[in-house]
């Protein structure tokens, strides 16, 4: 869909009557292109005391092709930068009397350490000198400990402190840049300590390359916690196709954010099976034929649908399944009808539960597996006129945390993404005011594209992101609605 207020503000003209308004300037965020290299520019590094996590990250750096330059507060990047054979200099803050300046491409500062509140003005100081060295489209990334597994309630306490600085730095930061927390749980790098390269990939390697990439351009203000899990990826894994032979399912594959998704997953190595209503055969062809797919006309709501999906699949398994298909019946509660009521339960969450069964119980979905589900922010803030979608949406949030436990034993990880305002047709039934302010209320000023949403789910579909389940991440340009 058209965002035609952006497409104004970011011509000669538009630039020039927004300037003299002071009317917000939404940035054309940078997002993945296959013509593009994926990772260019300087990383600046900042750490607090005692960094735990320094040597991963410069492991990952030096092997995605980027640069470093490390801010004074951390001392301990220098040796280890060149252990990995990876450049790096001093960084030198921006003078902000100079015309321009020296740009960094994203800022990631390793608080691992920190173990007291009076420890945090290492952020300030690297913040302070950094935030303004950092190009438009830029990234920030803090990593943590996960505050319920620390030794001390201080320790704790500080750790719970950092999603303060993060998600306000996103807010503060705008022009396009996003920001993000991850907690590593002590372990999920363990076998990066032995400098084993494939451990260090089964920790943190996917997550970091996500929030590195301009795959993550509309993900900001998101916390992530990686567990111990391990995925073993050989030292000859393909990072460019990291999902090739294996067989993914989609569900509302037709259009909108399930056909994007069904694009990413099949750029990634995937064989992708779409599903859709039988009424939309046509486009749900379509979109298979364009990625050499599968089509299966299925309403996913029929109680014949899951030994259905069961059967067609049993053979050859499935490795990732993302549940996409979603209606919305809006009306206040006063005003909707019972079946209206029911039909969106029973297609967005109901009938998630029921395929999941079939499959889990057939073996069809292969130990190692990942489901992945689409929430909603309405399903987190609630929304005027859709108690019936939020209840959806808000069980998929459940679901997918009461399932992670049980799953992990066939460790298949289970984590939905719960999309803000993206530009698809359902957002363009809306109404122009609600749509909007929808499309506005958030730190990038603008809706987010079907593909941010794809490349969300890939991430956390991706064999390294074994240690990452039970979690929601919304993508939603850190949007003010629900925060
Ligand atoms: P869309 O309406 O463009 O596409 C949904 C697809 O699901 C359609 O192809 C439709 O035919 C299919 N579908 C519906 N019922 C089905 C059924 N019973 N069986 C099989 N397929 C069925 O919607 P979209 O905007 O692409 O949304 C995709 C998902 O993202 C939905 O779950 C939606 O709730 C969620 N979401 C969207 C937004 C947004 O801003 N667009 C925001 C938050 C969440």
């Amino acid at each position: 869909m058209n965002d035609s207020y952006l497409n104004f503000v970011n011509s000669p003209l538009g630039a020039r009557v927004a300037r003299s308004l002071r009317l917000p300037k939404p940035e054309v965020l940078r997002r993945y292109r296959a013509d593009a290299p994926e990772f260019d520019g300087i990383v600046a590094v900042g750490a607090g005391p005692s960094p735990q996590l320094l040597d991963a990250l410069a492991g990952v750096i030096a092997r995605i092709g980027m640069t470093s330059v490390a801010h004074a507060g951390a001392s301990a990047w220098v040796p280890l930068a060149n252990r990995h054979g990876l450049m790096t200099g001093r960084f030198e803050p921006a003078d902000p009397t100079a015309g321009s300046q020296a740009r960094v491409r994203a800022l990631v500062f390793d608080a691992s350490g920190i173990a007291d509140s009076a420890q945090l003005d290492t952020l300030y100081a690297f913040f302070h000198d950094a935030l303004r060295s950092l190009d438009k489209c830029g990234r920030i990334v803090v990593l943590g400990r996960p505050p319920d597994a620390c030794a001390s309630p201080r320790q704790w306490t500080a750790q719970r402190a950092l999603e303060g600085v993060t998600r306000s730095l996103g807010k503060e930061a705008r022009r396009g840049i996003t920001s993000n927390l991850v907690y590593v749980a002590d372990g999920a790098k363990s076998s990066a300590e032995s400098s084993n390269d494939s451990g260090i990939q089964s920790g943190i390697e996917s997550t970091l390359r996500f929030f590195l990439s301009p795959r993550s351009a509309y993900v900001s203000g998101q916390v992530v916690r990686i567990g111990t899990a391990p995925s073993a990826l050989g030292d000859d894994f393909d990072w460019s196709r990291p999902l090739a032979g294996q067989r993914a399912v989609v569900t509302g594959a037709a259009r909108g954010i399930g056909a994007a998704i069904a694009h990413v997953l099949a750029a990634q190595g995937a064989h992708v099976t779409g599903i859709d209503v039988p009424a939309a055969t046509d486009a749900l062809d379509a979109t298979m034929r364009q990625i050499s797919g599968t089509a299966l006309p299925f309403d996913i709501a029929a109680p014949e649908t899951p030994a259905r999906i069961a059967a067609a699949l049993d053979e050859l398994g499935v490795d990732v399944f993302v549940h996409n298909a979603g209606i919305t019946k809006d009306k206040t509660i006063a005003k909707m009808s019972e079946p209206a009521w029911r039909n969106v339960i029973d297609i967005n969450l109901s009938a998630q539960e029921r395929i999941d069964d079939a499959l889990l119980e057939a073996g069809t979905l292969r130990d190692g597996g990942r489901i992945v589900c689409v929430s909603s922010i309405g399903g987190i803030a609630g929304n005027v006129g859709q108690t019936n979608y939020a209840a959806s949406k808000a069980g998929v949030i459940g679901r997918v945390q009461s399932m992670a436990p049980h799953l992990a034993k066939r460790r298949i990880t289970i984590n939905a993404v719960a999309p803000g305002f993206i530009e698809t047709q359902m957002t363009a039934k809306m109404p122009l005011a609600i749509r909007e302010a929808g499309r506005r209320m958030n730190s990038m000023s603008q809706g987010g594209q079907p593909v941010d949403v794809a490349q969300t789910i890939a991430w956390l579909a991706h064999p390294g992101s074994a240690g990452i389940t039970g979690q929601i991440v919304r993508v939603c340009g850190q949007s003010l609605i629900g925060a």
